[in-house]
């Protein structure tokens, strides 16, 4: 059969992200004309869940009422005025109800968990750009140049700031395995070498932390369970001692770390690397004890991906930092932002951030930094009503729902030799597969182990794309019970078809 004419283009044209284009032009791509609810249609009218909610994207469903008549509603005003120089409507809104939202759990906390996030930073600024990178991108400038200019001379760095009277090179502590995005000085706070070795030469030096990969740990001793290595690891928290470690030698070499930058609960990219319990507030307590200022990346993680509530407070917290009680001074926020639907992102800080770029026209202290489509009105709209529905009881119950659905379907895969681990944090999961679970042997990454089991998936009509070895779920939130066992058999018919011997 001729390949459908948008494919041709495509295979003519268009040159895919973290593809190797040599294998996507040997088969017909899927061509998505439509979307609604949690399912995506193709060119021939198949239909596929959307079983990574379009790149982690995608929250409440393609074609929502709301943030289409939203988005409608603005179009009919104006699409696009600049930020530089102007302000708007919705970019106005928004910025009010991501501060109201941020701190939208520390309000109603129990005394000792409240009394410690009172204490905390209150985000009060809001920067936006375009996708995760920038707004990575624009934490790092502005906790870079708040440390140089608030930190002033310390020890061996500051000779070689000379008179300046600043920090020299203010550095980074990220963990191991991080994604940040792919801009320069966000592929500078990586650390997956398949991605970015090849640029070391263009990027600034960051340090870098373990990780805590349980199934996978040096420093965890036990044996391999049929349950997520969290719960029966077998360690004595080694890899927050080694962040102590890293923060005490950063402080004698006399340039302690401007910031700690982090996904909390579960680190994406990485291969959907989950923190067991008590990691992230003992980090960050160790980060604020050594001065350095805390920088979220919840690119992924934001907006209920990692659970309704906090297993303590029952409450509903839209961030994962929350969950641990841990407020940074920077939290990063994209993708789901929009609820999916338009490239913006945030970079929410606080008020000593903002004034330490305060003062005079001439004294050139201006943040000099934007994007043309800065506090675009469309996605603005689309987030404002993004919110709405989030913070909506409907919506509060329905994930609820669909997270123990989740956990039910997934405890089923269990039973698969070749499934060594289940990682899931509220609506994101990772399978990583094995050679045999036994063992915890990985697939060398030439096996194309996980890429072969998602395009057995997406024969049966579901789609989601691997991390190497890790398949990665993150549904929609309107994914119906229905739809979620659908989506968990596919995984597994699809690791029998791939691994028939096993
Ligand atoms: N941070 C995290 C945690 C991410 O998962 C991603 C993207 N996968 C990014 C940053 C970069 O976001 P973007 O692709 O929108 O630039």
């Amino acid at each position: 059969m001729p390949l459908h004419r948008l494919a041709q283009l495509d295979h003519a044209h268009v040159w895919h992200p973290f593809t190797q284009m040599r294998d996507w032009l040997k088969r017909e791509p899927i061509v998505i004309t439509s979307g609604k609810g949690a399912v995506l249609r193709d060119v021939h009218g198949k239909e596929y869940l959307d079983a990574n909610s379009s790149i982690w994207t995608n929250l409440h469903g393609h074609q929502h009422p709301k943030i289409n008549t939203a988005i409608t509603r603005q179009l009919k005003k104006i699409s696009h005025s600049s930020a530089l120089g102007f302000a708007n409507e919705p970019a106005s809104l928004l910025a009010a109800e991501l501060v109201r939202s941020a701190e939208h759990r520390s309000a109603r906390m129990s005394p000792t968990t409240r009394g410690a996030m009172l204490r905390a930073p209150h985000l009060s600024k809001v920067f936006f750009s375009d996708d995760g990178s920038t707004a990575l991108e624009v934490a790092l400038k502005l906790a870079y140049e708040f440390t140089r200019r608030t930190r002033g001379p310390v020890g061996r760095a500051s000779a070689r700031a000379g008179s300046s009277g600043a920090s020299a090179h203010p550095k980074f502590l990220s963990l191991d395995g991080a994604y940040h995005g792919d801009t320069i000085g966000a592929v500078s706070l990586g650390h997956i070498d398949l991605f970015h070795k090849a640029y070391g030469g263009m990027l600034f030096a960051t340090d870098k932390v373990i990780s805590p990969y349980c199934y996978r740990c040096p420093f965890n001793k036990a044996k391999p369970e049929r349950a997520d290595a969290r719960d029966y690891r077998k360690c004595n928290w080694e890899c927050v001692g080694k962040v102590e470690q890293k923060f005490s030698a950063q402080k004698k070499r006399g340039n302690p770390y401007a910031a700690f930058v982090f996904e909390p609960l579960m680190q994406g990219a990485a291969g959907m690397i989950p923190q067991p319990t008590g990691w992230l507030k003992r980090v960050t307590h160790i980060a604020r004890g050594h001065g350095s200022l805390l920088i979220a990346d919840e690119v992924m993680t934001g907006f209920g991906r990692t659970g309704v509530s906090s297993p303590k407070s029952k409450v509903q917290s839209l961030f994962a930092s929350h969950h641990e009680g841990v407020q940074p001074d920077f939290l990063c926020v994209a993708k789901g932002l929009t609820g999916g639907y338009l490239p913006m992102a945030a970079t929410l800080t606080t008020q000593r951030v903002f004034d330490a770029f305060l003062g005079k026209y001439e004294e050139f202290k201006s943040f000099f930094h934007g994007h043309s489509f800065t506090g675009n009105q469309l996605g603005a709209s689309a987030a404002l009503a993004s919110l709405e529905i989030l913070q909506g009881k409907q919506s509060v119950v329905a994930r609820g729902k669909l997270e123990q659905a989740f956990a039910t379907e997934l405890d089923t895969l269990w039973s698969l030799p070749n499934v060594g681990d289940i990682r899931r944090v509220g609506l994101v999961a990772g399978v990583e597969l094995v050679k045999d679970w036994r063992t915890r042997k990985p697939f060398d990454l030439r096996e194309r182990a996980g890429i072969r089991v998602c395009e057995a998936m997406a024969k049966r009509g579901v789609l989601t794309r691997p991390i190497g070895n890790v398949i990665v779920l993150m549904p929609p939130y309107c994914t119906t019970p229905v739809q979620m066992k659908k989506i968990v058999n596919a995984l597994r018919e699809a690791v029998t078809e791939v691994f028939p011997s096993h």
